[in-house]
């Protein structure tokens, strides 16, 4: 049975005091509100233990925006998984577009992030998405497939059942131009079949795959009602607390 998540993309994004001052207001809202959906927030790295901090409360997890490809040593600047597992992570977003364009992320250096992830039990929600020449050339589930299939099927089916599939086309993310709920659908029934082919129908019916792309209070109801949209990641609505805490609700009433 798949249960509603809601993940906050935080980005680069406040000081360390507005994080402490969302991190509050977050609690207070959530403690209120008690949304069913499960709620994820992804701080950038050195305000990661601020959010830990308060994770014995229940009402949100914390996850990572990214992680090292490799395990631990000399490479200055990264943070291993297992740095994040030992601070009460317990989810990582790998493979987000703006890592795969700014940073170079290919499809090799995911696959090793996503094994990093898994080996140290954390939950990796993977991005795809493709761009607007990639949909508008008809190209869309093509680069989704490879994306997919180079990212996770390498795992075999019980690693495959730990982790999160995020659809992120490219050109909403950001943009304000939602993908319709319609066009999502669509995708997240496509990746569903490349998972029943890969794997089987169960693992297929039970992989949680949520929409990302300008998703905000006003059309997150119409998306998480699609067949198949599990929840959200959230990227500038994920910053203020009555968007954020609305979408959590929406995503809960489905
Ligand atoms: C994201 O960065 O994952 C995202 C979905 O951003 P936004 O909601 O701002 O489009």
């Amino acid at each position: 049975m798949r249960r509603k998540i809601v993940a906050g993309n935080w980005k680069m994004n406040l000081s360390f005091t507005d994080a402490e001052d969302l991190i509050n207001d977050l609690l207070d809202t959530l403690d209120e509100e008690k949304p069913t959906a499960e709620v994820i927030i992804c701080p950038p790295y050195p305000y990661l233990e601020l959010a830990t901090d308060y994770m014995e409360e229940n009402l949100f997890k914390v996850g990572a925006q990214n992680i090292s490809s490799f395990g631990a040593g000399a490479y200055t600047g990264e943070v291993s998984a297992s740095m994040l597992k030992s601070m009460d992570v317990t989810h990582c977003i790998i493979g987000h577009s703006e890592r795969r364009k700014y940073f170079n992320e290919d499809d090799k250096m995911l696959t090793a992030k996503v094994n990093q992830a898994l080996a140290h039990q954390l939950t990796p929600i993977f991005c795809v998405g493709e761009s607007l020449p990639e949909r508008e050339a008809g190209k869309d589930k093509e680069v989704v497939r490879r994306q997919v299939r180079h990212g996770l099927f390498h795992l075999d089916t019980v690693e495959f059942a730990r982790v999160v599939i995020a659809y992120e086309p490219v050109w909403a993310i950001g943009t304000g131009m939602t993908a319709t709920p319609e066009q999502a659908k669509d995708m997240h029934a496509y990746i569903r079949t490349l998972i029943a082919e890969r794997y089987d129908e169960k693992v297929a019916e039970e992989t949680m795959i949520l929409y990302g792309g300008s998703c905000n209070s006003e059309n997150a109801a119409d998306l998480f009602s699609q067949e198949g949209i599990d929840g959200g990641l959230i990227g500038g609505a994920s910053l203020k607390v009555d968007e954020f805490i609305s979408i959590c609700k929406q995503a809960s009433a489905k």
